[in-house]
């Protein structure tokens, strides 16, 4: 802690050092305006992009390339680190218990900054009109398309060609798309000329502008790829600044994934307010961006993040908003408006212009140069014709005004962000400095985020977490839809024409998860009737994915050699979250001649994994490979102790190569009597029922004993509270050590909590959770678990007896149903006896790197809780805590030693941020969480990290856990016809830490050449946590971290050729030599551009 504040203040110190000397700069403009302009033409060092196609030479921090090394960790060089400005918060709130301070909109600043100096450069104003348009919050993407933006999108074209002065941005694709699609040849070849000429420029570029805290990478870069793929098809362009103006806080996942696809700015805007100030106090609101991990600064963006709290007019033009509400001209007769303009003439203009000059100046000396960006728009703007010209015609004058008072030394104009960047850049080249040394690095991400009243967002991270967990199987599936029909296309032969239809089918089912990543859709903001849209086109993505695995499967499976004998694919199972809800979905009979189904392995790993599914006889045995597998028949509950007598749970064991397909057999039991499935043992607790009927079910259901319950395999023993039924310990067998992990489910009762803001009354409590639950314990040779059923939480925690790495983590369900709760947020909190005495803890972002967070004692609950999308963790010097987790959820540490996660919250009420609708659309709601104790190293003295960095790392096994969470097995049910008995398209496993990110099917297979992109991910993970990693599964070796790409495929595909590309594919790089290795980098996303057959 002391040390942290330490190198924080040395930080100060340096800045102040950088500022001052930025102040000087800035004051001293005067008398270096001949250096200025002796200098002006001399070319600059600075060229945009310049960092694009850098290598990555990270290994300094990595041990051989492979695990985070702490010895060889170099201290970040960043000017600031956001987790040190919470810190300075937490303790200046600590000094001023009240309140902290606002930021200073309105109030004054020293006008000797603003007096005008006919020796400086001028100060340049660059006012960019634009329009916020959300696909989807309270309309629907088609409502909002209809009503506004396809109006915006004419008279943009309109009035950009009448007004060429004028300019405009533009940032979603999906309405450019929407709009595009129904124009004339005439109208697209005129927004084709607008952009060439620079009055239009698209930003951002993605699908939609993305929430950034729930998220995963895989839609993340998905969604980006769509986007870019048609603008470069449709209007042959690539964006290059991002403009991301409404996202509720900022991950730091996002400036590398537009880094590494070849953007070169950012313009964020909704962070913390203190934060802000305290970047606004040092002159810091443009900064490169680092990763915390990047030790050599090659993940560097610059990044604008603008001041004041929100976009509209009233927050860009200055701090004072009810000066800037003057310079709102859209008057709408009949509309209302806050706007207090009124029209400029000859009259007024001298004073208006001085005036709004004023705010100007005000708002340039947040800045280290004389270019000032001035947003002009709001949400849903420039949709009637009129405000085009009412904003064009009155900015018009007023800069005419202003430009021609060569006193005031100034230059206004119209604008796009490339502009103001490119002015920026230009205005700074002649000090003949990098960048870099002209401005702060920032590393860490934008969370938690409040804008006013203390109210922390903090709610949308939960909110609707059925649509989050239903978004989240749609990656799943899709993927797997993707890496399927890319195998199919190359493995061609005559069967590849059944695919055509299926690029068409992806694409649709690309764009319906791409439009969930909205800000406000994943978010759970929308309307009521707008999110059942966005969960029907979820539903509609996930038919098509599912269509597409059916299509692929059958070219791959079929034997191909007689057509009469061709083989029938029936149908591809639900996802596994729906089948947790609903049994009975997918139930399969199994006739006398038995039953195939096909079992797919989605990861580029060897895959030991348990399946299950619903049959609906106990009496069956499972064949794969002239072999019966291991198998276990569970009850599947009709009541609370009735267990159904016509669909059973049956779970069998099947060992699988990356990407594989295996077939298994179903058969009747009495074919091979003695492999039939064991049936479970069940026991239950607390229940007064002395005979317990079991029908004409095969169950023995017993009362359970009157000593605690307890589960083991060969690596755990697991406790369980003999009175609740819920988990008290683990205890590893390797080294006999126990932790206590006391699992809880609370309520958080709202004060004024809504979809966005979580505003708890106080600390959680049990609520209506204080009933004693029934409890199921169920013991198999394959698995055991005990059920805890209270009426709003079914619970589950699960251990497996087999020897694989899912054998080393406690498996936990919940089904959670909170439509009897009133104004209540449900919570599963783990207090174990992990002694993280620094109230440290551990969340992810988008699945790709984890942030430390700290408990700050003088922030209230809520600015306590972050975004966890994969995982969380805390750890002591003995042991390390994760909780992996198959959907994003809000979690926090309330207390040494405890974690937990949010999941489900039912509001009555609007939270005050534009919804003006509480959540109450509840329904039930799975969850899937892997528990995993591990040993953090106790005899290692190397034992520092946590308390002097903010950086941290999972294990590789905690890596490869999350994966098999994530990545379960494929099941799709075949007819009649002949098929081969496994399908393995790949020579051997990916190394452990290289994960298969996507095999996207790109273009229309062309006389059978298939072109895709291949895109890889190096996870980084810790040393010390990371034990002994020899693995049946894959392999680290070889430890430099090279592939090779030849070698990845077997001969089945015929791999042509394969360039590196930027993330999103807009640049190619280099051509890859196929037979030599690829050196991947940890913690790096790669794209490949592929040409198989
Ligand atoms: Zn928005």
């Amino acid at each position: 802690m002391i040390l942290e504040r330490m190198k924080f203040s040395y930080r100060i110190t340096t800045l102040s050092l950088l500022f001052a000397t930025m102040i000087v700069l800035y004051l001293s403009w005067g008398d270096d305006y001949m250096m200025w302009n002796r200098k002006a033409n001399a070319s600059s060092k600075i060229q945009p992009g310049m960092s694009l196609f850098q290598s990555t030479p990270l290994t300094g921090d990595f041990r051989a390339g492979q695990c985070w090394d702490w010895s060889r960790r170099r201290s970040a060089n960043v000017t600031y680190d956001t987790h040190n400005i919470l810190h300075l918060i937490n303790d200046e709130l600590g000094v001023h218990t009240n309140s902290i301070r606002l930021p200073p909109e309105g109030q004054p600043i020293p006008t000797d900054k603003m007096k005008p100096n006919y020796k400086k450069p001028p100060l340049k104003i660059i006012l960019v009109p634009h329009s916020h348009n959300d696909p989807g919050w309270h309309k629907t993407v088609f409502g909002y398309f209809q009503d506004q933006t396809k109006p915006t999108l004419d008279n943009m074209v309109n009035k950009l060609i009448k007004y060429p002065n004028m300019t405009f941005i533009w940032a979603e694709s999906i309405f450019l798309h929407m709009w595009y699609q129904d124009s004339s040849p005439h109208t697209q070849a005129q927004l084709k000329k607008l952009i060439k000429r620079g009055q239009l420029e698209i930003v951002s570029g993605s699908w939609i502008v993305p929430d950034e805290a729930n998220p995963h990478y895989f839609a993340l870069v998905d969604q980006m790829i769509e986007g870019h793929r048609w603008l470069e098809r449709n209007l042959d362009i690539k964006p290059q600044n991002t403009w991301s103006l409404d996202p509720f806080g900022y991950s730091a996942t996002h400036p590398y994934l537009y880094q590494r696809a070849g953007y070169e700015n950012m313009v964020i805007l909704r962070v913390h307010e203190r934060v802000k100030v305290h970047l606004e106090e040092h002159m810091s609101l443009e900064f490169f961006w680092r990763q915390n991990w990047d030790s050599e600064s090659v993940t560097d963006i610059f990044t604008q993040l603008m001041p004041y709290m929100l976009y509209n007019i009233k927050h860009t033009c200055g701090p004072d908003h009810a000066i800037c509400l003057q310079y709102d001209f859209r008057n709408i007769p009949g509309e209302v408006s806050e706007s207090r303009s009124v029209p400029i003439t000859e009259l007024n203009v001298e004073n208006l212009s001085r005036q709004l000059l004023e705010q100007y100046r005000k708002k340039a000396t947040l800045f280290r140069h004389n270019v000032l960006l001035i947003p002009l728009g709001d949400d849903f703007r420039y949709d009637r014709d009129i405000e085009w010209d009412q904003q064009y015609t009155n900015y018009e004058k007023l800069f005419n005004y202003i430009n021609s008072r060569k006193d005031w030394n100034v230059e206004a104009r119209f604008g796009t962000l490339k502009d103001y960047f490119a002015e920026v850049r230009h205005t700074l080249a002649p000090f003949d400095l990098p960048m870099e040394k002209m401005f702060p690095s920032v590393s860490g991400d934008f969370y938690p985020y409040t804008d006013q009243r203390q109210e922390y967002w903090a709610g949308y991270f939960t909110s609707r977490p059925y649509d989050k967990v239903m978004g989240r199987e749609l990656e799943v599936w899709l993927r797997a839809a993707e890496i399927l029909n890319t195998l199919a296309a190359a493995a061609g032969g005559t069967r590849y024409m059944e695919l055509q239809g299926n690029m068409q089918l992806l694409e649709m089912s690309r764009r319906s998860l791409a439009l969930f990543q909205h800000h406000d859709a994943i978010t759970g903001t929308a309307r009521h009737f707008v999110t059942t849209d966005f969960e029907q086109r979820l539903t509609k993505g996930l038919e098509h994915a599912q269509d597409i695995i059916k299509s692929a499967s059958r070219c791959l499976l079929n034997d191909g050699v007689r057509r009469q004998k061709e083989l029938v694919v029936i149908d591809v199972e639900e996802p596994l979250s729906q089948r947790m809800l609903k049994p009975h979905i997918n139930k399969y009979n199994v006739p006398k001649g038995g039953l195939r189904l096909a079992i797919f392995n989605p990861l580029a790993h060897h895959q030991d994994e348990l399946v299950t599914i619903t049959v609906a006889s106990h009496a069956v045995v499972v064949r794969h490979s002239g072999q019966y597998l291991p198998c276990q028949i569970n009850p599947i509950w009709s009541g609370p102790l009735q267990s159904s007598s016509h669909e059973y749970q049956l779970v069998f064991r099947i060992k699988l190569a990356p990407l594989a397909i295996g077939m298994i057999t179903l058969l009747p039991s009495y074919i091979a009597a003695r492999h039939a499935c064991k049936i479970a043992n069940i026991s239950v607790y607390n229940t007064y029922e002395k005979h317990i009927p079991a029908r004409s079910t095969p169950f023995n259901i017993v009362q359970g004993g009157r000593s605690g319950i307890k589960l083991k395999n060969e690596v755990l023993e697991l406790k369980f509270s003999g009175l609740s039924g819920y988990l008290e310990s683990i205890k590893r067998k390797s080294d006999k050590k126990t932790t206590l992990t006391r699992i809880q489910f609370l309520v958080y009762k709202s004060l004024g909590s809504g979809a966005y803001i979580f505003k708890p009354e106080g600390p959680a409590s049990l609520g209506l959770l204080n009933r004693t639950p029934l409890v199921r314990v169920i013991h198999g040779p394959l698995l055991s678990e005990v059920q805890t059923i209270q009426p709003a939480v079914n619970h589950t925690v699960r251990l497996l007896h087999t020897t694989g790495l899912q054998a080393r983590a406690v498996h936990i369900e919940n089904i959670v149903d909170v439509r009897e709760f009133d104004n209540q947020e449900l919570i599963m909190r783990i207090n174990s006896s992990i002694k993280n005495n620094d109230e440290h803890f551990y969340t992810d972002l988008n699945g790709f790197q984890v942030m430390q967070r700290k408990r700050f004692k003088n922030f209230p609950i809520e600015a306590n809780y972050y975004p966890s999308m994969t995982f969380l963790y805390l750890e002591d010097e003995m042991s390390r805590m994760s909780l992996l987790s198959s959907q994003s959820l809000g979690a926090s540490s309330q207390g040494i030693g405890s974690l937990e996660v949010m999941l489900d919250r039912r509001l009555r009420y609007d939270d005050g941020r534009g919804l003006g609708e509480g959540v109450t659309d509840n329904r039930r709601t799975p969850s899937r969480f892997y528990l995993l104790i591990e040993d953090t190293g106790v005899a290692s003295s190397n034992w520092t990290h946590s308390n002097h960095n903010h950086f941290s790392l999972p294990s590789l096994e905690a890596h490869l856990l999350t994966e098999s969470l994530r990545y379960y097995p494929v099941v799709i049910s075949l007819g009649f016809g002949h098929s081969v008995d496994v399908y393995q398209p790949l020579a051997r496993p990916l190394p452990c830490d290289v994960t298969l990110v996507n095999l996207r099917s790109l273009d229309i297979p062309d006389k059978g050449v298939v072109s895709a992109a291949l895109i890889l991910h190096r996870v980084g993970y810790d040393c010390l946590i990371t034990r002994q990693m020899e693995s049946e599964i894959c392999s680290i070796n070889p430890p430099d971290g090279s592939i090779i790409l030849q070698a990845i495929f077997n001969k089945t595909i015929n791999l042509l050729s394969a360039k590196e590309c930027t993330l999103s594919l807009m640049y190619d790089k280099s051509k890859i030599d196929l037979l030599k290795p690829e050196i991947l980098q940890p913690m790096h996303l790669y794209t490949y551009r592929l040409l198989l057959e």
